[in-house]
């Protein structure tokens, strides 16, 4: 959620711009700022774009490491005709 306005950061649970951001450690000084959805954390705006970033390389990085790592497992479909494919998705 974006937060721009004193409101918005009382709804957050954040008593006043003084608080500090959870990713970089500095007050958090002015807006806007970014509450994530999941623990009412509340960042600055490039600091939530830099913690993005982050776990998408961490992400990239897990799923299709650099040599000479092997992934880890791969990644597969099921086709509808494979053993059990079909039963599962029609229940007969
Ligand atoms: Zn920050």
């Amino acid at each position: 959620m974006l937060i721009v306005n004193d409101d918005h950061l009382r709804r957050a649970g954040v008593k006043s711009l003084g608080e500090r951001c959870n990713y970089c450690s500095k007050a958090l000084a002015e807006y806007p700022l970014i509450m994530s959805d999941d623990a009412q954390t509340v960042y600055h705006v490039t600091c939530a774009l830099q913690l993005a970033m982050d776990i998408l390389t961490d992400l990239y990085t897990f799923f299709d490491p650099p040599a000479p790592y092997d992934r880890l497992f791969p990644l597969t479909t099921t086709s509808p005709n494979s053993e059990g494919g079909s039963y599962a998705i029609n229940g007969s």
